[in-house]
């Protein structure tokens, strides 16, 4: 493994769109160097080289489902072998699969648990020894507005989040006393692909309930996770930050 040198390392799954691709850049252009994974949706890598260079900076990007812990022990392998240490793990990588549970069938549930919720145990599992044997880290993991107040057609969505809530505050409980720190951040509607699919009368209705009237970049959760990551916040642990333009207040 790489010697830990005055780069910081971070790790970001899902990290190809979205959120977890605004994380990426963050970091990036932040001057860490970053692995990010992807289930199988070919990204656009080479912006995401051409920005790593610019801040002279490494980036590994991997296909890895998130739901195969083996895939997940592969990639993270892979990205400590490449970069080294990990400071900053963040778990972005999630789908929806909405309706009404009258109609829910067993596939849209499973597959929304073992994506979101499944898949966070996965990458933590896999990564939170190291973190704990060198005695640094910080965990963040994605959540949504969802899982601190239930919603409406994703009662799956919204358990699996708000199982990332109660994952990440027994984590954070576990490891603090190795010098590791796990928060959780959950967003409110952010416009990304994910929120692309809404009907144009589904986000009117959500926009009019928003205390800020206008939806989310993923920019700015983004700049919240970086903040998380980083010793501004070295005595912030367990926490859940909103970042919802007020709509959970
Ligand atoms: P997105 O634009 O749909 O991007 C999802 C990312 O996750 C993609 O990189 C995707 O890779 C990856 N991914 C999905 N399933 C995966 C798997 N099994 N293994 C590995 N990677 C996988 O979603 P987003 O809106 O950025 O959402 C990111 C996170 O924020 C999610 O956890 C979501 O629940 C949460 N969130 C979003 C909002 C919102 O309004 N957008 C609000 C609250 C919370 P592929 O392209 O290869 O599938």
């Amino acid at each position: 493994m790489p010697q830990h040198d005055s780069r910081k390392v971070a790790v970001v799954t899902g990290g190809s769109r979205g959120i977890g691709r605004a994380v990426v850049e963050r970091f990036l252009t932040d001057g860490y160097d970053v692995a990010y994974c992807y289930r199988s949706r070919p990204d656009d890598a080479d912006a995401i080289e051409r920005l790593a260079a610019e801040h002279g900076g490494r980036v590994f990007g991997a296909a890895a489902d998130v739901t195969d812990a083996d895939a997940v022990r592969g990639f993270l392998d892979g990205a400590q072998e490449r970069l080294g240490e990990i400071d900053a793990l963040v778990t972005s990588a999630g789908i929806v699969r909405d309706g009404s549970l009258v109609t829910m069938d067993q596939e849209a549930w499973s597959s929304v648990i073992d994506t979101n919720l499944t898949g966070t145990f996965n990458v933590c599992r896999a990564a939170v020894f190291a973190l704990m044997k060198q005695g640094r880290g910080s965990i963040v993991t994605v959540s949504s507005v969802a899982g601190v107040r239930g919603s409406a057609t994703q009662a799956n969505y919204a358990a699996s989040k708000a199982g990332i809530i109660g994952f990440t505050k027994s984590l954070s409980k576990e490891v603090a006393r190795f010098g590791v720190r796990a928060n959780v951040v959950a967003p409110g509607l952010i416009a990304t692909d994910m929120t692309e699919a809404m009907t144009a009368k589904a986000r009117e209705s959500v926009l009019a309930k928003i205390p800020l009237r206008r939806i989310g970049t993923a920019q700015e959760v983004a700049d919240t996770v970086a903040f998380l990551a980083s010793e501004r916040a070295a005595y912030i642990t367990g926490q859940v930050i909103r970042i919802d333009g007020g709509i959970s207040n």
